[in-house]
């Protein structure tokens, strides 16, 4: 039996099959499933794609008509993002979710992987979390746009990470939202708004 999805370029290390298969996900569009049983911590998948500029990633998503739920940026220590939508792979599938199963790691060369934050079982959905980062107004189309429905029990029902504030409020970080430093915030960015209008 085959898999219409199956991407793999190596047909030679079928031993090692991918842990994971992409198909239509209840969540939001296509979503990235397990193969099989995957360990806890295990590395699972390479969020592949094209190491652009800041800008770069500007004019893209003004391109695409500004950001919507497809365009996901990661964006790099260095300031660079990763367009998984320019010679990505299955990874950019994988949804959000507010109770995730896995976690997006930037390693020492500035490359991202997936790994699971505990025991997956075979035919769950992959999902890990992604406060998106949106600059621009938070206008009930965009929040519309961004609305989470992962079903988790927590769920905040947004993907979008909240604006940071001017002046710091001494707000503590919710435990287990963000208590673990996120290395590489999917971000979303609107063109800058003209300095003169
Ligand atoms: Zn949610």
């Amino acid at each position: 039996m085959t898999f219409p999805i199956a991407m793999s370029s190596q047909p030679d290390i079928q031993q090692d099959q991918p842990a994971y298969r992409v198909e239509r996900s209840s969540v939001h569009g296509n979503g990235v499933f397990a193969r099989r049983d995957i360990a806890p911590g295990e590395r699972i998948i390479e969020y592949a794609g094209r190491e652009i500029t800041w800008e770069e990633a500007q004019i893209r998503a003004e391109i695409q008509g500004g950001p919507h739920n497809h365009t996901f940026f990661f964006s790099l220590a260095n300031g660079n993002v990763i367009d998984g939508g320019d010679h990505g792979n299955e990874a950019r599938f994988i949804n959000h979710s507010c109770e995730p199963n896995c976690e997006a790691i930037e390693e020492e060369d500035g490359r991202i992987f997936i790994y699971a934050l505990h025991e997956i079982r075979r035919d769950e959905e992959l999902s890990y979390s992604y406060p998106l980062i949106y600059e621009g107004r938070h206008t009930p189309a965009i929040k519309k746009a961004f609305a989470c429905r992962c079903g988790a029990a927590t769920c905040t029902g947004t993907m979008l990470a909240p604006k940071p504030r001017k002046r710091k409020p001494k707000v503590k970080p919710e435990p287990g939202l963000f208590a673990d430093p996120v290395p590489a915030l999917a971000t979303v960015q609107s063109p800058q708004p003209a300095a003169a209008g």
